[in-house]
């Protein structure tokens, strides 16, 4: 665990971890229901090492760490992503699970600003 790169990365996103549930469905701004309901989409395929981040108060942000994807997880997470009103971005970094082994799965909101740096922040 490299938890430098993972406070550093959350800092430069103004993200914070979550409390509660981490849960896919939290950042579409729905509660977990995952004990109760089949189709809950709780986390999404291949997720691995999950964390779920919020920015100012609000779920934003869930991160898998996998150790790689194969083409059944790629499709699978596109489907996922289209079908909620996701959208998704795979790195190498912030990867503070096992840097240098693990990918970094990123899902948010379509249309939110997801795992990026706000404009003012990147502007300074
Ligand atoms: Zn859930």
């Amino acid at each position: 665990m490299d938890a430098k790169s993972k406070e550093a990365w959350a800092t430069s996103r103004g993200l914070t971890e979550s409390n509660g549930a981490i849960c896919v469905e939290r950042l579409l701004g729905r509660q977990c229901r995952h004990r109760d309901e089949r189709d809950h989409l709780h986390s999404i395929p291949g997720s691995d090492h999950a964390t779920l981040w919020c920015r100012d108060g609000a779920p934003a942000v869930y991160v898998s760490q996998p150790y790689g994807m194969d083409g059944e997880y790629l499709r699978a997470l596109l489907e996922v992503c289209d079908a909620y009103g996701m959208s998704c971005f795979v790195d190498a970094w912030p990867s503070w699970h096992n840097p240098g082994s693990v990918l970094s799965v990123f899902v948010w909101k379509k249309g939110t600003q997801g795992p990026w740096p706000s404009r003012r922040e990147s502007a300074t």
